[in-house]
């Protein structure tokens, strides 16, 4: 880290509340423990955060179900303009958000502003909503009842998110939340909480009220999670990350019949047809498989290139990963930074071995180097075998193995061939190829001579065990109501 950046960093991060949000004050956690936060690019701690566990989970779920009957009816124009404050304070702060999160999770800075705006664009686009929730009247189909529906806020919503994009994924479940007037207890990811601590601070400066939101974070997940989850005092779970925790959150859901919105894993097929524009395509691959150093739910995953063009393209986009500079995403000039730890270095590692084996070719990276902080090289693999443990599982990291194929009923097999469907991607000058395997590729959000669909005013989502429900555009907010109808016998006049 450049030393202008670090005591920078140094200084934000030791004026930031570290402690448990509960009921409107900044708390210890019962047990008094802390636990550390460590910086990716340099392994060094950075922060040292309140460990919470069982009992302040149990006070953090009390102060928002006793919170939300007063919430539930703030008037919308107000939510709305608690909202858009606190989207005028983030953009206000975003250099400063940018070097905390650059600091706790390793992104390089560019990409950490770019995370700062598309998580305050949450709170804008949220603030807008809320004065527009609507409902509806008709009447019977014999003409006697006239059928009112009213929108309500669902209740106390239990918020989990993961450590990718630290900033982002909370502010896409505290926006709908907050514009649905729902209360909330929210459990950022362990490895990177420092953001969700500054947006909290953010949030209160804002006007929201005390109890409104609480924030927990633990190094025992399960301990804070679970009480919330069995309270019976929670309505609702949103929660983005991996399927294997999803699955098991949603059986705890089941206790008291929890809605549910389950943002998890995927393994995005990127497409490139003959007749694609192979500039833009490899353009898109790079921003598919690059953004976030891999790390991305909707990162290529298994990138399938049709036979004519695949050397071609494999060469291009070698060039391009291997030109890209490496290191302390503080730096100046720094594209890629490191992955988040130990163990996500170690399984890339495996990843790439296991595919080598197969008979995949090293294009370009492939070697981890010998630095402090866990950084892993961009990395192209040609000649992949579909039969490579990478194709059926999240990479999670700069590696981008090249699968080769002949027909466009192949690689839709190959494409839907997962139990994943997040998002797929597709390069043709064909349009209507481009509908056709659109609409046959089995994932919720697909992108067409693009390599990024995230955008506030779309619906972020997958089918199959990529989840349940949409994130941001018109639709968001719902995962946050219930619909109450009102039963009104209908007399003529006369
Ligand atoms: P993870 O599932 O390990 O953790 C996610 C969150 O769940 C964290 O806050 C973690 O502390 C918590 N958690 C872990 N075990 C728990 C338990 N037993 N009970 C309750 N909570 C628990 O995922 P991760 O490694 O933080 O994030 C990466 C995963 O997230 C990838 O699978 C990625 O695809 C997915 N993701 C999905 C989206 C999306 O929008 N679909 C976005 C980002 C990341």
């Amino acid at each position: 880290m450049t030393t202008g950046h670090a005591a920078k960093a140094h200084d934000l991060i030791a004026a930031l509340h570290t402690d448990l949000l509960i009921d409107g004050a900044w708390v210890e956690a019962e047990s008094g423990r802390r636990l550390d936060v460590v910086n990716p690019a340099t392994e060094q701690s950075i922060a040292s955060i309140a460990d919470g566990g069982e009992k302040d989970a149990l006070r953090a779920i009390e102060a928002a179900a006793r919170a939300q009957r007063d919430w539930g009816r703030t008037p919308p124009r107000e939510r709305s303009e608690i909202l858009r404050r606190a989207y005028d304070l983030v953009m206000a702060r975003q250099e400063d958000l940018a070097l905390i999160m650059t600091t706790e999770m390793g992104k390089p800075l560019r990409e950490a502003r770019g995370e700062v705006a598309y998580a305050a664009e949450f709170l804008r686009w949220f603030s807008e909503e809320a004065v527009r929730i609507g409902g509806d009247a008709t009447m019977s189909g014999d003409g006697g009842t006239r059928i009112i529906c009213t929108r309500e806020p669902v209740g106390p919503c239990v918020l989990v998110t993961p450590w990718n994009f630290p900033l982002a994924m909370g502010a896409r479940k505290i926006g709908p939340a907050i514009a649905a007037g729902c209360t909330m207890v929210f459990k950022p990811s362990e490895l990177t909480p420092l953001s969700s601590f500054a947006l909290a601070e953010i949030l209160t400066e804002a006007g929201l009220p005390a109890g409104v939101l609480n924030v927990v974070c633990t190094s025992d997940p399960g301990s804070v999670v679970g009480p919330w989850m069995s309270s019976g005092l929670a309505r609702k779970l949103t929660f983005t990350g991996s399927t294997a925790v999803g699955v098991k959150l949603l059986e705890q859901a089941a206790e008291h019949v929890m809605r549910t919105s389950m943002e998890l894993g995927g393994n995005a097929p990127f497409i490139v047809f003959d007749d694609a524009d192979l500039d833009d395509a490899v353009a898109g691959a790079m921003v598919a498989k690059m953004r976030n150093m891999g790390e991305a739910c909707t990162a290529a995953n298994r990138i399938f290139v049709q036979r004519g063009v695949a050397e071609e393209f494999s060469t291009r986009l070698a060039e391009r990963m291997g030109a890209l500079v490496v290191g302390d995403g503080t730096e100046d000039g720094v594209e890629v930074g490191p992955l988040v730890g130990t163990p996500a270095l170690d399984k890339v590692e495996e990843l790439v071995a296991d595919a080598i084996s197969r008979g995949a070719r090293v294009v370009v990276g492939g070697e981890r180097p010998d630095r402090p902080g866990y950084f892993y090289p961009p990395t192209v693999l040609a000649d992949v075998s579909p039969a490579s443990a990478l194709t059926s599982q999240e990479i999670f990291g700069p590696v981008a193995p090249v699968i080769t194929f002949d027909t466009e009923e192949e690689v839709v097999q190959m494409a839907n061939d997962t139990a994943w469907g997040l998002v797929g991607y597709l390069y043709t000058r064909d349009v209507e190829r481009g509908f056709r395997v659109s609409e046959a590729v089995e994932v919720g959000m697909m992108g067409l001579n693009t390599g990024l669909v995230s955008n506030p005013a779309a619906p972020f989502g997958g089918v199959k065990a990529s989840g349940l429900g949409r994130e941001g555009g018109r639709v968001g907010i719902e995962e946050f109501l219930e619909i109450k109808y009102l039963a009104v016998p209908r007399r003529t006049v006369g």
